[in-house]
């Protein structure tokens, strides 16, 4: 299905700021350093104690939410999140763990009286489906009440939003897949997006899911990155670690990662060190907000 540019919706304001509300739903004080939240770190297996992918980044200018596996919606009520919260949805795939909750994310949106478009970045094809989707779920644009900015990306080309300027790469995440299922399946996205983006005059990268950490080598290369948010799922851990040894990285937040690891963040820092990656390393829980 082809994009469509959204219809112009008379200009209505805003039922409430977002500017006054930090992701955890404690109130603002002054300038709100980069903070986020990750709602959920589990990989693509079910974890019965945590929940897929989805990241919350708020500046305190824009607020971003990185892919939508968690149940965004329900985390926003409970935390009293008002509904025109967040600025820009990335949805980097079309695995499930990444993007299963968006529709109940729009839903909520709707209901809860959202009047502030949202921007969607994402490879073309992503955003295809997920348009789709939205209409066979019955939500519609004209009933929603808010207008969604459907930002098809390309790999290396930079955009800009607010105070953020994007650059997406492409993984190699699903290239395997592709292989086998491509020819039969040509509707499928089998694209993966990571991106780049600079807040600030500081560098942060989000990896999406990988094939093997080397796809990051690019996009680390001759820059220092303030914070890498880094699945490790898709290889083993010495790998990371040894791929990102060279390069000038502040700080790794390890999210998307099995179950297994969550007891063996001593291991991992031992496996960091052996391979002399030189930044702090940081395993991350569930819906704790962390200023980085
Ligand atoms: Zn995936």
């Amino acid at each position: 299905m082809k994009l469509k540019p959204v219809e112009k919706q008379p200009s209505i304001k805003p039922a409430g700021s977002s500017r006054t509300m930090t992701a955890d739903g404690k109130p603002e004080k002054g300038k709100t350093a980069f903070r986020v939240t990750f709602l959920g770190t589990a990989d693509g297996h079910t974890s019965a104690k945590r929940e897929h992918s989805g990241i919350i980044i708020e500046t305190g200018k824009e607020n971003l939410l990185l892919d939508c596996g968690a149940a965004a919606a329900r985390y926003f009520l409970d935390k009293k999140i008002p509904a025109d919260f967040i600025d820009v949805l990335w949805i980097s795939h079309m695995h499930s763990d990444h993007n299963g909750q968006i529709s109940a994310l729009i839903q909520s949106l709707w209901l809860r009286q959202r009047r502030k478009p949202l921007q969607v970045f994402g490879p073309a094809m992503v955003l295809d489906a997920v348009k789709d989707w939205l209409e066979r779920s019955l939500l519609f644009p004209e009933l929603i009440g808010f207008p969604i900015e459907w930002r098809a990306v390309k790999p290396g080309r930079p955009y800009t939003h607010g105070s953020f300027r994007f650059t997406p790469f492409a993984t190699e995440h699903l290239d395997n897949l592709a292989s086998y299922f491509k020819a039969a399946y040509p509707g499928t996205c089998f694209e993966c997006y990571g991106m780049t983006f600079e807040y600030e005059g500081k560098r942060y990268v989000y990896s999406a899911d990988l094939a093997h950490p080397r796809e990051l080598i690019p996009v680390l290369k001759g820059r220092k990155t303030a914070a890498l948010l880094c699945e490790l799922t898709h290889f083993p851990e010495r790998d990371l670690f040894r791929e990102l040894a060279p390069f000038d990285i502040e700080s790794i937040w390890i999210t998307h990662y099995p179950d297994r690891l969550e007891s063996q963040e001593k291991q991992l820092k031992k496996i960091a060190t052996e391979e002399k990656f030189r930044g702090s390393i940081h395993v991350v829980q569930d819906k704790v907000a962390q200023a980085i």
